[in-house]
Parts: C-alpha cells; sequence; structure tokens
C-alpha cells in the first residue's frame, strides 16, 4: 500500500497557479450575459495587454476579411463607454471606431451633448470588419464578446451605451428590440446600461433624429451627476 506523501515545500508553482486560475474563474460573475468565466480572459489586467492579445486574435473568419482589428479607443478609465456593432470600410482602413460618417455624426451628437469624445471609451461587439458591412454571424460573435467583456471589465464604465441593435441584444438581452429598449435605464453590477439607435440608423432614418437627441440628454445628465 502506497500512501500520499505530502510535498516537502508545499505546492508547486504550476499547481498554485492553476489554482489560483480557477478560484479567480469561480468567483468571477460576467457582465455579459452568455460569457463563460475561463473565456473571459481574466488573466489579462490592462487594455494594452488585452488589445495586443486582440490584435493577433484568429479565432473566427472575420480576421481573414479585413484589413485590421479595430480594438476600440478611448480613456483608459472611462466613465461613459459606447459599444457599437462592428467596424466599417473607413475603421478598418484607419484602424479606429466610428471614424466614417456614422462615427463623424456621433461626434457631432457627442459635442453637443457636451460629452467630449476624447473622455470616453468607444467600441464595437466585433474587433474585425464584417465583408461587405454584413451583420456579423452569431458565432462571431460568441468568440469576439469575450474581447468586450474584458474591456467592460478593465475599464469599469459607471455608464454604457449600446448603440444599435446588435450592441443591444449582446449586452442588454438577447429579446430586446431597439425601438422598444432604447432610451430606458438598465443596472447591472452598479453599471446604467442606455441602448439608442446606431449613428448609421440616423443617416438612413432621419426621424430617428430626435429621439436620439432625447437619449442623449439623458445620458449627458446622468454623467455629470455620476461626475459630481
Ligand atoms: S472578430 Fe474578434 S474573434 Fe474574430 S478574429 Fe477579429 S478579434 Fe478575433
Amino acid at each position: 500500500m502506497s500512501i500520499e506523501q505530502p510535498g516537502l515545500f508545499g505546492q508547486p508553482e504550476t499547481k498554485k497557479k492553476e489554482s489560483l486560475e480557477k478560484s479567480r474563474e469561480e468567483q468571477y460573475i460576467p457582465f455579459i450575459p452568455g460569457i463563460k468565466p475561463e473565456e473571459a480572459y481574466l488573466e489579462l489586467k490592462s487594455l494594452g495587454e488585452l488589445e495586443q492579445r486582440a490584435k493577433s486574435c484568429r479565432q473566427c473568419r472575420l480576421r481573414e476579411g479585413c484589413q485590421q482589428v479595430v480594438f476600440g479607443e478611448g480613456k483608459n478609465d472611462a466613465r461613459l463607454m459606447l459599444v457599437g456593432e462592428g467596424p466599417g470600410m473607413d475603421e478598418d482602413l484607419q484602424g479606429r471606431p466610428f471614424v466614417g460618417k456614422a462615427g463623424q455624426l456621433l461626434d457631432k451628437i457627442l459635442q453637443a451633448a457636451g460629452l467630449p469624445r476624447q473622455e470616453v471609451f468607444i467600441g464595437n461587439v466585433v474587433k474585425c470588419r464584417p465583408p461587405g458591412n454584413r451583420l456579423p454571424h452569431p458565432d462571431e460573435v460568441r468568440v469576439c464578446k469575450n474581447y468586450l467583456e474584458a474591456q467592460i471589465r478593465i475599464i469599469k464604465p459607471q455608464i454604457l451605451v449600446c448603440m444599435g441593435s446588435l450592441a443591444t441584444q449582446v449586452i442588454i438581452d438577447p429579446r430586446a428590440r431597439i425601438t422598444i429598449t432604447r432610451g430606458k435605464w438598465f443596472n447591472r453590477q452598479g453599471i446604467k446600461m442606455m441602448a439608442v439607435f446606431h449613428p448609421a440608423a440616423l443617416l438612413r432614418n432621419p426621424s430617428y433624429k430626435r429621439p436620439t437627441w432625447e437619449d442623449f440628454k439623458q445620458i449627458r445628465d446622468e454623467y455629470y451627476r455620476e461626475g459630481k
């Protein structure tokens, strides 16, 4: 009969690391519905590290058809975070989010609302441009939203704005309909969330401009109330 002897020097380092990793995952409550803690990049502590990881990502087919990964940009500790759907042609070329026509409109809205772009963080659900600007497929969203989860965890915004249906369904509720959900506050883990129309939808349908302005006034008021 052999009896397991306790190690002379306690747990080996690799074992310690594994059990630390395990307990971190066990304690972690994901922000985005459907995220598995073991896929949420818990080992990465800064946006810089996460960006490096995303830039070498090949986990879905979108990377084959785009120029570059558009990680998102803004303040590392922004109090306000805005999330769209995915990069378009201009974003793919420049490597920056919301720089095309829809982005220019978003800049105007932010400026009019007194929310400086350099103070916020802007990103997307998927980081690589879907070909022909099609909607990202569910399997692409499923893998890429892990980066978004990690961005939210690291930035810890007070207010999270979901621009358009996809971001709203991924972050707030998979059953949400933008026309019904927009303009209302939701609260999760201390973060206030609101859905608004995507700026590209405003370009196609100018009647969305008025309600969007009303939504951004609410966001501005909340932002400055939170900032006091
Ligand atoms: S879209 Fe996201 S998951 Fe797909 S390759 Fe790009 S970074 Fe990776």
